[in-house]
């Protein structure tokens, strides 16, 4: 039976435990909600990672976020830093 510990090291490193690892692996989600739960969300999270690098930005995007970020951080243009205003 595995661990708690060893059932999160699996997951977050997404190891390739074999046919028993998996079942192993399969049993322990069953009994802990502990550890369901927590697959659940590095699955959701590492879902959500993929769709992110499926969905990068091309060189126009990547220019427009650009320029929107720097706007929101400076949004008076270069050179203004927002200095001494009375
Ligand atoms: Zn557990």
């Amino acid at each position: 039976m595995l661990k708690c510990k060893e059932v999160s090291h699996i997951v977050a490193e997404d190891l390739d435990l074999g046919f028993w690892g998996r079942l192993q692996l399969k049993m322990h989600l069953l009994m802990c909600v502990h550890c369901r739960r927590y697959t659940d969300q590095i699955r959701r999270l590492g879902l959500g990672a993929r769709r992110q690098l499926d969905e990068t930005p091309t060189g126009e995007q990547a220019k427009r976020m650009e320029d929107c970020i720097l706007d929101r951080i400076c949004p008076h243009g270069p050179g203004d830093h927002g200095g001494p205003n009375p």
